[in-house]
């Protein structure tokens, strides 16, 4: 089997039955249930020993195939609105696979050339796209979490560098830690940051003023206008949070940190993409002035998983951090890109090629109406459930709603609405699941696929209050 004739063979059966096996699945994304109830069950038939001798391709591809079919979520297709996936959209799934197909090392341009030429572009285009300065630079990483961390260690080197030492070469020994600002909707994915940084997740404060997590934007203030001997703080605001879909004050954060020299960071993992249409534009103003951004792609851009971006403004704290090599010699954001002075990893997959095609596909065009689209369908599901009788909790104002559900006679609302999203899975039409917003259990829908139609919609709000009808 190892005989390299033998295996350059079999690389054109691997393709052809590839391309058929994910033809079928995404063909039956629309119809066939999310998730087979006996799927966990059948996941055993792939335990075995490590073979002594291999199958060969085709049948190692044809057993994961199969078995992978009856076994995958598939939360790629129309009514999946757990969490905040989206899909993926065909030139970007399709770029995917030539992604694996040409392998290209987009560690550097004299890696692969190919690779950074079209991550610069890609990343030129999305700064054009969400309207950004063009001082800003961004990278390519794995999602938002990578993200938050490749801007938040930009701001570690920043803020050492106002003390007076270099965290990236001396380390935090002695160092005291930095205020570390933001409110209840800091997503766990930037603690997790905070503390692969050491700086300690628990100094992180959050400046809250309900238990919804809303900024207390006087606290902020009054916070930041303080002298601190542990030098300037960073602020971390958030847009889009992932339950209510709902935004801190951007641009009265950002006059704040622009006034009182703290560094912004915005994790804008779904919540950017409001900046693309008119009726949610407002939401996401000010993120202009960050100092370092984050934005996920395999969210609302529809790309595969995984892929998200980072954008930094300052290329010496965002070099310094990342590279052993510093910033020196390089031009920043030249159309020589050397990715890994400026991303967490060496090594990497061409992540570029599925956001080129995606935008190439798409246009600007075409990413604010996938944008629109989800918004105007959030608002259809919302307003149909409210037209039966059931509470929606937030104001809808992008792709998030929340929705709690009474029983007839008065009774417990979070039992309610815990039965009720337990009947929808298992009908299995749509699916979802809940959250604990305000203290109160809350049905959470999601609506960021480009497959999504009105009908998804109609279908999956009649299945839903089916569930309320009961048994
Ligand atoms: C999804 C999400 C994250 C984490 O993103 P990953 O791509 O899963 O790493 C971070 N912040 C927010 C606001 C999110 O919605």
């Amino acid at each position: 089997m190892t005989d390299p004739l033998e295996l350059r063979g079999e690389l054109e059966q691997a393709l052809s039955l590839a391309a058929r096996e994910a033809a079928a699945y995404t063909g039956g994304l629309a119809e066939e249930p999310v998730l087979d109830p006996a799927a966990e069950g059948l996941l055993d038939g792939f335990e075995a020993p490590l073979p002594e001798h291999g199958s060969g391709a085709i049948e190692a591809l044809t057993e994961l195939a199969g078995r992978g079919r009856q076994t995958a979520t598939r939360s790629s297709g129309p009514r999946f609105f757990h969490f905040v996936m989206g899909g993926t959209t065909p030139a970007a799934l399709g770029a995917d696979w030539l992604t694996s197909a040409f392998d290209q090392v987009a560690y550097a341009w004299a890696s692969s050339p190919l690779g950074s030429k079209l991550e610069g572009i890609a990343v030129r285009w999305l700064r054009d796209l969400f309207e950004l300065p063009e001082e800003f630079a961004g990278v390519l990483v794995s999602g938002a979490t990578m993200a938050n961390f490749t801007g938040l260690i930009a701001a570690r080197s920043w803020w050492a560098q106002q003390l007076g030492f270099d965290a990236d070469e001396a380390g935090l020994a002695g160092a005291a830690a930095p205020r570390i600002l933001s409110s209840g909707y800091l997503h766990p994915s930037a603690a997790q940051a905070i503390g692969m940084l050491g700086f300690g997740r628990a100094n992180i404060r959050r400046l809250s003023r309900d238990s919804a997590g809303r900024l207390d934007l006087e606290a902020l203030a009054a916070e930041l206008a303080e002298p601190h001997a542990e030098g300037p703080a960073i602020v971390i605001a958030n847009a889009g949070e992932v339950n209510a879909g709902d935004f801190d004050p951007i641009e009265a954060i950002a006059r704040l940190t622009r006034e009182h020299g703290a560094w912004l960071h915005v994790d804008g993992a779904f919540g950017l993409f409001a900046r693309l249409a008119p009726e949610s534009r407002h939401l996401g103003a000010g993120i202009e002035h960050a100092d370092s951004i984050t934005v996920d792609a395999h969210k609302w851009l529809n790309v595969p998983y995984d892929c998200g971006y980072a954008f930094v403004r300052d290329p010496s704290a965002h070099a310094d951090a990342l590279s052993p090599l510093g910033a020196a010699y390089i031009v920043y954001g030249s159309a020589e890109r050397d990715e890994f002075r400026w991303v967490p990893e060496f090594s990497r997959r061409a992540r570029g090629f599925p956001t080129y095609a995606a935008l190439r596909s798409l246009g600007r065009v075409g990413v604010r109406e996938m944008v629109e689209g989800g918004c105007r369908l959030a608002t259809r599901m919302a307003d149909g459930l409210r037209g039966s009788g059931v509470e929606i909790l937030n104001d809808v104002v992008l792709d998030q709603i929340l929705a709690r559900f009474h029983p007839a006679d008065g009774g417990d609302a979070d039992a309610c609405t815990r039965q009720v999203i337990s009947r929808v899975q298992a009908d299995g039409t749509c699916w979802l699941s809940g959250t604990t917003w305000h203290g109160m259990a809350a049905m959470r829908i999601s609506i960021v696929n480009w497959s999504t139609t009105e009908e998804d919609i109609d279908r999956s709000l009649a299945a839903i209050l089916e569930a309320v009808r009961g048994e």
